[in-house]
């Protein structure tokens, strides 16, 4: 295949409950209650993979790193990603941007956007690649009743020179 530019699409749902940490873009957010999973459960990570590996083709994470491997229990997602950009690269893509959708009813994420973006391009994706916003679920749906949250992302990446 010679296509020099790709798109991906990514979605991902966790079941928010107590006692657990909320990790989102691999930040630790005070929240009384966090994301469910085998992994810490960040899916906002796990939707910008999905769209990464979407878009080069090569399938999914529950693929690459599956919950039944006991190595990816607790497993920080943006160490994830990082394993995910060399696949990659290894297959000769890179990413050209990434924009990312959070739908969360509580808490904002406003003040810990800067952080997550910083987290995601220390994983590699590039520097001004990563945009990430929030919408909130307006009380309806398992959104907006706190039962979870969801992330929809789109990835486009390039062939590398
Ligand atoms: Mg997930």
């Amino acid at each position: 295949m010679n296509d020099q530019i790709r798109v991906g699409i990514g979605y991902d749902s966790h079941r928010l409950v107590r006692g657990r940490r909320l990790v989102l873009g691999g930040v630790d957010v005070p929240h009384g209650t966090g994301l469910q999973g085998h992994s810490d459960a960040d899916v906002l990570t796990h939707a910008l993979m999905d769209a990464l590996l979407g878009a080069a083709g090569l399938g999914d994470i529950g693929r690459h790193f599956p919950d039944t491997d006991p190595r990816h229990k607790g497993a920080h997602s943006v160490d994830l990603l990082r394993e995910v950009l060399a696949l990659l690269e290894s297959e000769g893509w890179e990413p050209v941007n990434a924009d990312v959708t959070l739908l969360a009813e509580r808490p904002r994420i406003a003040d810990h956007v800067d952080d997550m973006v910083h987290n995601l391009e220390m994983a590699g994706m590039p520097a001004g690649s990563v945009n990430i916003k929030a919408t909130r679920g307006e009380g309806m749906g398992f959104v907006g009743r706190q039962e979870g949250m969801a992330c929809m992302a789109v990835a486009l990446i390039r062939r590398l020179e």
